[in-house]
């Protein structure tokens, strides 16, 4: 918006919304001897952004080149990478790898896991490894994902002021369109700041926006299980600014559950074989448990790609002009019922945060309705309004797999090739969503954002999953977070060293 006039306030560095990006920006900004104010739509009491319903994952490129490789080669898949600059692929390389060491400086912990890049078939998913934080410096009384707790202590260390409950409206651009400040709302007052350095757009993603959800997303409906409060604020307000956008119409998706009432607003995770992970356990063996599409067929090698399933999803049937893979059907049984809750309780809404408490054994979320269950696979198909002859063949061939040792169809992990069985079957709907979007205004190696006209606008920056970098794949669980960090410094350190005005 072209804004001519006085403002109420200015300051050196605006960082607009409070998730990890937010943070690690105005954290740097700060550090590098800016006057810095972090403004969050939602009110103290309560805040919860995507980051802290994380699981705290981050990954690190431990070798530069295989990491520039594999982020190259996963552009190239839907031929992405001759519009992408070279420069940005290696600033992500370079900084996110420089993680640890930020983290180290600053008192952050955590551990190494024994997860690499989500992609074998393509060069250096080997270079990329997974990393998970550990709890240290949140403020007292916090409960979530230990990486967000942490930054929100560093925020807290360093009084950076947060103003809370004010949303960004608008950023205010001068007669040439640079960015010089931003307008804010709270409380029905509005406010203009202005800035001499600039402007941080952090304000995470469009998953809780229908409206936007619709328009871009290749499917409705799309359920996603973080924070009520990213409606795509920052792609509004990019537009208006003269931004291009990218990566709108993909994001790193996986099979949702939704539960209507409880603390379920969006949807949740769930946890095939109730190991507390994504994969299999270790040390028991898998119960029971397949995927199957309205035909009652399997479709895919359980679990399928933890960041891509949802791509598999979208394959619809042009005669019929139906989605016969929406919604899929998760079935198990009595053993799967019993070994542990059916979504995750380490991340999301039934995590630490606490929106809805899942009960231990299952059963009170059987009673709201929310999973279906009968005494044969028969049964269940005619409940779930499945084809009960197809369903019977489907487990039967899948039992037969299992004796083999070897999945004929689609080759699924043998250790994972544990029968349906026993007096008791039951089922889930799953739908397309994930963790989060990762559209939004394109960024450059420097975090700046870039114009539609070419170039960038001059004192805008951005940082995290709003027009994030990750496009039609996403490199691994830790991405996203590992994203925020990397490109909030970068974020942070250019926009304090950025002058408004030449000043
Ligand atoms: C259950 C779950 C588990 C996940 N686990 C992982 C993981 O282990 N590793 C990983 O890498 N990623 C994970 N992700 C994804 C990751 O958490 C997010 O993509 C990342 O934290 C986004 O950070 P952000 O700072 O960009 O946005 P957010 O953390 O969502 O912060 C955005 C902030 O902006 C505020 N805001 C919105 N609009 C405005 C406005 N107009 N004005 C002011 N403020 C505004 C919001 O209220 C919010 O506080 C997970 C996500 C979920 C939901």
């Amino acid at each position: 918006m072209h804004h001519t006039g006085p403002f109420d306030r200015t300051v050196d560095v605006v960082v607009l919304g409070l998730g990890d990006a937010g943070a690690v920006a105005a954290v740097t900004a700060h550090d590098a001897g800016a006057e810095v104010l972090v403004v969050e739509k939602q009110q103290a009491a309560g805040h919860r952004p995507n980051s802290r319903y994380a699981a705290g994952f981050f990954l690190v490129p431990e070798d530069l080149e295989g990491a520039v490789a594999y982020l190259s080669a996963m552009y190239a898949v839907n031929g992405e990478l001759s519009t992408v600059d070279p420069a940005l692929i290696r600033a992500w390389a370079e900084e996110a790898a420089a993680n640890p060491a930020w983290l180290d400086r600053h008192g952050g912990t955590y551990v190494k896991m024994n997860i690499h890049g989500e992609h074998p078939s393509l060069p250096g998913h080997e270079s990329i490894r997974v990393y998970k934080a550990q709890p240290s410096g949140s403020p007292e009384g916090y409960t979530g994902c230990p990486m967000h707790g942490f930054l929100r202590g560093l925020i807290a260390e360093r009084a950076i002021e947060v103003r809370y409950g004010t949303a960004a409206r608008w950023l205010l651009t001068d007669a040439a369109g640079a960015v010089v400040g931003v307008e804010t709302e709270c409380d029905g007052q509005v406010r203009r700041i202005g800035v001499r350095r600039g402007v941080v757009l952090a304000v995470g993603g469009y998953e809780s926006s229908e409206r936007l959800k619709r328009q871009y997303l290749p499917i409705s409906p799309a359920h996603f299980y973080g924070t009520e409060h990213n409606t795509g604020d920052g792609i509004t307000m990019a537009i208006e600014a003269g931004a291009e956008l990218w990566h709108m119409n993909v994001w790193p998706g996986h099979f949702v559950a939704r539960f209507p009432g409880g603390g379920y607003t969006g949807g949740t995770g769930i946890d095939l074989w109730g190991s507390g992970r994504f994969g299999p356990p270790d040390d028991v063996r898998a119960p029971g448990s397949i995927f199957v599409d309205g035909t009652a067929r399997r479709f895919i090698r359980e679990p399928g790609r933890q960041h891509a399933a949802n791509l598999e999803l979208l394959a619809m049937d042009a005669d019929s002009l139906t989605y016969p893979r929406i919604p899929t059907w998760w079935i198990f049984d009595q053993e799967r019922f019993e070994r542990a809750t059916l979504v995750p309780t380490y991340s999301g809404p039934a995590g630490p945060v606490g929106d809805y408490t899942w009960s231990e054994d299952n059963v009170a979320e059987l009673r709201e309705g929310w999973i279906q269950s009968a005494g044969s696979v028969k049964e269940l198909a005619v409940v779930c309004g499945l084809d009960p002859a197809a369903l019977e063949r489907t487990v039967a061939r899948y039992n037969e797999h299992c004796a083999n040792g070897v999945d004929a169809d689609f080759g699924r992990d043998p250790v994972t090739l544990t029968p349906l069985g026993g007096d008791r079957y039951y089922a889930v709907p799953l739908w397309p969503g994930g963790s989060h979007t990762v559209g939004g205004p394109r960024r450059d190696a420097n975090a700046r954002v870039a114009s539609i006209r070419g170039g960038s606008i001059s004192h805008l920056y951005s940082a995290g999953e709003l027009g994030s970098l990750h496009g039609l794949l996403y490199p691994t669980g830790g991405g996203s977070i590992a994203e925020c960090l990397a490109f909030g410094r970068i974020a942070g350190r250019n926009a304090a060293a950025d002058r408004v005005g030449g000043s």
